[in-house]
């Protein structure tokens, strides 16, 4: 029966394309992307040949019904995007809905995923954490998103643009403080990769110092409330150990 695929594909370094995402891409009818010349490398690179429809945020409804009259007639689909899993701050959320709805069904192909690997190697807890995606890209808005997430328990992540890295971490540091914990991951699984667990003041300095940090890709984990506390506690306890251990009267 026909049916439409949710593929993920490399965020940089292609040996990530997993098995299962070659055979299901090379034998589908017809494979949907973000942009057609981007994919059109990658499938090449794994000697692919697929009927490539472009869906981007733009087009999406349009090409939603467009889709679901394919899988009617029988065909079978597969959606891709730039890099990554599909979904994840990329658009398929309406066509997964429409297809449902349709009555086909929807399988995942999974790979990677940004945030999943930047979350793997950041050594912030992840038993928990919440995705906030793209902040805005006006600091107003964005120092309002960052406010609301201030107090949050848990590890929180979000997506940054490269031209907005700096602005972004400094806004970071007015709402959290200097010595707030987070983690950068810059172009994962790339040439360039770079993973620092740091306070926000020393990664911004790490990036005055050598302007190819802030070039890139980025995801940032910020360290939850609840994390932060104890470390302070901890740093508390620590003092009154020694202080006692040292007589020194309290
Ligand atoms: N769907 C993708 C995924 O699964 O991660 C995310 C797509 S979103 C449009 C692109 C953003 O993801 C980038 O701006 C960056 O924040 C993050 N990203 C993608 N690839 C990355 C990489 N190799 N290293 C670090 N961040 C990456």
């Amino acid at each position: 029966a026909s049916c439409l695929y949710i593929v993920a594909t490399p965020i940089g370094n292609l040996q990530d394309m997993s098995a299962r995402a070659i055979e299901v891409l090379s034998q589908v009818d017809i494979i949907c992307c973000e942009d057609t010349r981007h994919s059109k490398r990658l499938l090449e690179h794994f000697s692919i040949k697929g009927q490539l429809q472009s869906l981007h945020d733009h087009n999406e409804k349009d090409k939603s019904a467009q889709i679901v009259a394919w899988l009617e007639s029988g065909q079978s689909i597969a959606l891709i995007s730039d890099a990554g899993t599909p979904l994840i701050s990329d658009p398929g959320c309406f066509l997964v809905t429409c297809v449902k709805e349709a009555g086909f069904e929807v399988y995942p192909i999974p790979g990677a995923c940004a945030i999943i690997a930047a979350l793997s190697v950041s050594g912030l807890p992840t038993d928990r954490f919440y995705f906030e995606g793209f902040v805005p890209a006006k600091s107003s808005n964005r120092v309002a998103r960052f406010e609301s997430l201030k107090d949050f328990e848990h590890t929180w992540v979000y997506y940054e643009s490269p031209h907005r890295i700096q602005d972004s971490l400094k806004d970071l540091q007015k709402v959290l403080g200097p010595q707030h914990t987070i983690c950068f991951a810059r172009e994962l699984t790339k040439t360039f990769e770079t993973i620092k667990k740091d306070s926000i003041e020393n990664i911004l300095k790490l990036m005055d110092e050598d302007r190819n940090q802030t070039k890139g890709e980025f995801v940032i984990m910020v360290q939850g409330a609840t994390c932060a506390k104890s470390e302070d506690d901890n740093e508390s306890e620590m003092l009154l150990k020694l202080l006692i251990d040292e007589n020194i009267p309290l």
